[in-house]
């Protein structure tokens, strides 16, 4: 069984090629390297291609016919979506739409897509099931609600077969060392409050302390890269095995707040966190909490990484390894 995975060279990707690599697959990574990182790609079939050309998406199936397809290269910056939204819905909803034209024309049927809480906006209610209504509250969460509508018509008129995984909060690196997140610039809690321990010119900065939260911070269900991988690797093995198509969460059902997270990275790294509070940042919403009952039930997943200890020492690990003052 031969995998295409767009973006495989990115942070969730590149863990889960590992995975992929690991329950056996073949794995064929696309990406054009404008966020992702080559020493990320585990594997020798790398194409440096880009979605936004028919052509290259064409020769790439040509060159690696392919049994099934993972999606995960987009742009994934809330903030930078509501200053340039006319760059996020291009490059989301136009590269979805020739890696679908490119595999219906090549006759592959079996699609992983990477979506996200960002569909669901501020919840009514909280752990959130894949049934809550849809309301994104900025682009890039539109972008990922497109998608998704794009694959449910797709499904019913082509015969697509797609699994649509949306992540919360994503975490932590790869137990085994070889594997982390890298995102320049990053935007990310966790990575932030690290990088703020090892690097001079970082400062933390808690974006909102004035949440209807127990203190005042905003609350998020982290859930370790290496359990998102996993269940990366499961989705495709159910549907190859008939699974019908669908959307499930992918999150723990246990949220941490900003300053829970922080007070966490203290006892782990036996470093004090200095910090500024600040406004909350545009789009923010006061709690996320995912349902897993869903991914449980379909995929028979557990996490087994995602306490925040471990969350938060597997990120250390690697943010130390790669940076001189670690
Ligand atoms: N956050 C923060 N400071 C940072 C980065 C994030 O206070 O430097 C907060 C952010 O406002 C949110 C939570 O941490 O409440 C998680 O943010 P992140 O960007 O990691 O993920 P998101 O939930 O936005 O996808």
């Amino acid at each position: 069984m031969r995998v295409l995975v767009t973006g495989g060279a990115g942070y969730i990707g590149s863990h889960t090629v590992k995975a992929l690599h690991t329950a056996g697959f073949e794995v064929v990574v696309f990406d054009n390297f404008s966020t992702g990182h080559r020493e990320l790609v585990m594997g020798r079939n790398v194409i440096e291609g880009d979605l936004m050309s028919k052509h290259e998406v064409r020769s790439a199936f040509s060159e690696f016919p392919c049994d099934a397809v993972m999606h995960f290269a987009s742009l994934i910056q809330v903030g930078e979506s509501f200053r340039d939204p006319q760059r996020y819905y291009t490059a989301n909803l136009i590269s979805s739409l020739n890696l679908l034209d490119g595999m219906l024309e090549a006759g592959i049927d079996t699609f992983i897509f990477s979506s996200s809480a960002a569909v669901y906006g501020d919840p009514e209610d909280v752990p959130i099931l894949e049934t809550h209504p849809l309301r994104p509250a900025n682009p890039y969460g539109q972008t990922k609600y497109f998608v998704e509508s794009i694959l449910q018509d797709y499904a019913r008129a082509y015969g697509l077969r797609f699994i649509s995984l949306r992540y919360f909060n994503a975490a932590g690196a790869d137990p085994g060392g070889e594997l982390g997140e890298l995102h320049e610039p990053e935007t990310h809690l966790i990575p932030n409050i690290l990088r703020s321990l090892l690097e001079k010119d970082k400062t933390l900065e808690i974006f909102g302390t004035d949440f209807p939260t127990p203190d005042g911070t905003a609350v998020r269900d982290y859930i370790h890269v290496s359990d998102l991988a996993g269940a990366h690797a499961l989705a495709l093995q159910k549907l190859l095995e008939g699974l019908e198509s669908g959307v499930i969460n992918l999150g723990a059902n246990h949220g941490y707040s900003v300053r829970e997270v922080i007070h966490k990275v203290e006892e782990v790294t036996g470093r004090t966190v200095e910090y500024r509070e600040g406004p909350r940042r545009r789009g923010d919403v006061p709690v996320l909490l995912a349902s897993k009952a869903r991914a449980e039930k379909w995929l028979g997943w557990r996490p087994r990484h995602s306490d925040l200890e471990t969350m938060i020492r597997t990120a250390w690990e690697w943010h130390r390894s790669r940076h001189p003052r670690g």
